[in-house]
């Protein structure tokens, strides 16, 4: 069996020429880069955003951005260390405009997502924001999941995961940019996780 390591950078290679991706056309074009993921290998906690922004494309890191640095800022706060976790997004390339992947690009990038979460094997997702959220359910929950606004800070057991995987949803730290009272949602359920942890 391969490490973690040469079995992580295979994907990064597939990622990196994903020809049969829409948003690859459209990152050649751009003239940017994919986001693959980063962070510690043997991760326990894996944060998963939905897909990276204009920021985080032209140097190909997820979440640096601004809405990155609020998660970063969360982070410090509740000092878990940023490379101490491994963060990336279920879908790999830009989407023009920031629009939703379409099912289509869904179907090219999920199961590239999903070989990332059987090789770093976390004990916990964080799903950031209602589009992670329901790709890790509809993938490894049972039955309803319940909506975001309901569920956040709370820990769920995914049942159809092979380990004892479990999720702990956020919101997206975009909306602490929006409507500041978020921000203190978000500072609530990270110190909920970081119990968690403990
Ligand atoms: N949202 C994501 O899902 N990823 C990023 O890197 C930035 C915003």
């Amino acid at each position: 069996m391969n490490s973690k390591y040469q079995q992580l950078k295979k994907i990064k290679e597939e990622i990196l020429n994903l020809t049969t991706s829409p948003l690859y056309k459209y990152r050649l074009k751009q003239g940017v880069w994919p986001i693959v993921g980063e962070g510690d290998h043997d991760a326990r906690l894996m944060f998963v955003g939905e897909a990276p922004g204009k920021n985080e494309v032209k140097v190909g890191r997820p979440f640096i951005g601004k809405s990155g640095q609020v998660l970063t800022r969360l982070l410090n706060e509740v000092s878990i260390k940023r490379e101490s976790v491994y963060i990336t997004s279920v879908v790999k390339d830009r989407p023009p405009g920031n629009r939703k992947p379409t099912p289509e690009e869904l179907a090219i990038y999920s199961p590239l997502m999903k070989r990332q979460i059987d090789i770093i094997k976390p004990k916990i997702i964080v799903s950031l924001g209602g589009f992670a959220l329901s790709w890790i359910w509809s993938n490894y929950g049972e039955g309803e999941s319940g909506k975001i606004s309901q569920i956040h800070g709370q820990v769920k057991s995914l049942d159809k995961s092979r380990w004892q995987m479990m999720l702990m949803p956020l919101y997206h730290p975009a909306v602490a940019l929006y409507d500041r009272s978020k921000i203190n949602i978000l500072r609530q359920d990270m110190t909920k996780l970081v119990k968690l942890l403990a």
